[in-house]
C-alpha cells in the first residue's frame, strides 16, 4: 500500500508493551502508523522496524500533543493506549503525585488525544477511537484505587463518547485486558523487580500482542459494525484479584 493512500493509524505509547505491539499489528495490516511516546529513541527503533512514523509525545503536555495533531490532516484509528500505574497502597496512602500521575495520563491524556485529533477522524470519513481500558474499569481490588479509578473513568469517557458521536461517522471501542506480560509492574513498582515478577509467578499472562490482535480485530470490521468493548484475559485470572497460580 503507498504511503499517499494508505489508511492512518496513531497509536499512543507505542514505544513499549501494547502500544508497541499495536502499532506492529496495524501496520500489518495495511495502515500508516504515526507512533507516539515520551521515550523518543524507542519509538523511533518501532517505526523503524513498521515503516511507520515516529514523534515524541506526552499525553500529560497539551502543547505536545497540539504539536502532534498540528502534522496530521485525516486520521483513521487513533489508539489511546499511553497509561499505566503507580504502586499499591490503599486509598488514604496514595500519595498525590501518584494520583495525579495515573489520573493525568490515563484520563486526561486521553481526553486529550481525542479532542485534538476529533476533526481529522471525523475528515478521514470512517474513523474509529480505540480506547485501552482494563478489567481495572469494572473491577476493584484493595491496593488498586488509584489506578482502578482511572480506568473506570476510561470506561464511563469511553462509554459517553460514543453517545456524543452517535452521529458522526466515528467508531468508539474499549478495549479490557487482564494481566499482560509487559513492563506495567515494573514501572507500577517503580523498578522494583522482584515485586514486578511477582505479579506474574505461576501464570502465563497475555502478551502485548494477544492485546493488540484484538485492537486490529476490532479495526477492521466493517465500518458500520462498532465493537463496544472487548474483555479478554488469561485463563488462569477469573478476577483482577483471583488469580490461580501453578506450582
Ligand atoms: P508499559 O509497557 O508500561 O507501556 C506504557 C506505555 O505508555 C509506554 O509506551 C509509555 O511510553 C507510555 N506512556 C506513559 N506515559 C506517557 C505519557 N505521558 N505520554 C505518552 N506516552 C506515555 O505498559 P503496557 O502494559 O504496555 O500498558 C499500555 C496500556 O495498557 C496502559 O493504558 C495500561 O493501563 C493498559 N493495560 C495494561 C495491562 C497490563 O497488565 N500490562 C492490563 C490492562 C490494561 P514512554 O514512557 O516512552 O512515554
Amino acid at each position: 500500500m503507498s504511503g499517499e493512500t494508505a489508511r492512518v493509524a496513531v497509536v499512543t505509547g507505542a514505544s513499549a508493551g501494547i502500544g508497541a505491539a499495536c502499532a506492529r499489528r496495524l501496520a500489518a495490516v495495511g495502515f500508516r502508523v504515526w507512533l507516539g511516546a515520551r521515550r523518543l529513541a524507542l519509538v523511533e527503533a518501532v517505526a523503524d522496524e513498521v515503516g511507520g512514523v515516529a514523534r515524541a509525545l506526552d499525553v500529560t503536555d497539551a502543547e505536545s500533543v497540539a504539536a502532534f495533531a498540528a502534522e496530521l490532516e485525516s486520521v483513521d484509528v487513533l489508539v489511546n493506549n499511553a497509561g499505566g500505574a503507580r504502586g499499591r497502597d490503599p486509598v488514604t496512602a496514595i500519595t498525590d503525585q501518584h494520583w495525579r500521575w495515573m489520573w493525568e495520563v490515563n484520563v486526561l491524556g486521553l481526553v486529550r488525544m481525542t479532542r485534538a485529533l476529533l476533526p481529522q477522524l471525523e475528515r478521514s470519513g470512517s474513523g474509529h477511537i480505540v480506547n485501552m481500558g482494563s478489567v481495572a474499569g469494572f473491577e476493584v481490588y484493595e491496593g488498586g484505587a488509584g489506578y482502578t479509578s482511572a480506568k473506570h473513568a476510561v470506561r464511563a469517557i469511553t462509554r459517553t463518547l460514543r453517545l456524543e458521536l452517535v452521529d458522526r461517522p466515528v467508531r468508539v471501542t474499549e478495549i479490557d485486558p487482564g494481566m499482560v506480560a509487559t513492563d506495567f509492574s515494573r514501572n507500577r513498582f517503580l523498578g522494583d523487580e522482584a515485586r514486578a515478577a511477582e505479579v506474574y509467578r505461576g501464570v502465563t499472562p497475555l502478551t502485548a500482542d494477544d492485546v493488540a490482535d484484538c485492537v486490529a480485530w476490532a479495526v477492521t470490521r466493517p465500518p458500520h459494525v462498532n465493537i463496544d468493548e472487548l474483555v479478554l484475559r488469561p485463563r488462569q485470572q477469573a478476577a483482577a484479584h483471583r488469580v490461580h497460580r501453578a506450582g
